[in-house]
């Protein structure tokens, strides 16, 4: 879904949640498989810092489980992102 990028690539990555492009330093790696050595055939995902303190904070359950609910994987990108988006502004709004 990102072209033909090879794996190894240190270039910027999207985040899952907001879609912005952050530098790989700068993102948390997250595996929805929980399963980082496996790198064949796969992609993994990212998360900003700003999200992934959001996701942190998520009250019910955790991120996983709540990227499993958001239909990771089986949804088009773009339909999870908004799913992702919605979800993690929901929490944050709830959570004062
Ligand atoms: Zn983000």
């Amino acid at each position: 879904m990102w072209g033909s990028r090879r794996d190894g690539d240190d270039g910027p990555v999207t985040c899952i949640a907001c879609g912005d492009e952050v530098p790989r330093d700068d993102a948390r790696e997250y595996d929805k498989h929980g399963n980082r050595w496996e790198r064949t055939d796969k992609q993994f995902e990212y998360l900003c810092k700003p999200c992934d303190r959001a996701c942190c904070h998520q009250p019910r359950k955790g991120l996983e489980s709540m990227l499993v609910d958001l239909g990771a994987g089986e949804v088009s990108r773009e339909e999870f992102l908004a799913r992702f988006h919605d979800a993690t502004v929901e929490a944050q709004e709830h959570s004062d």
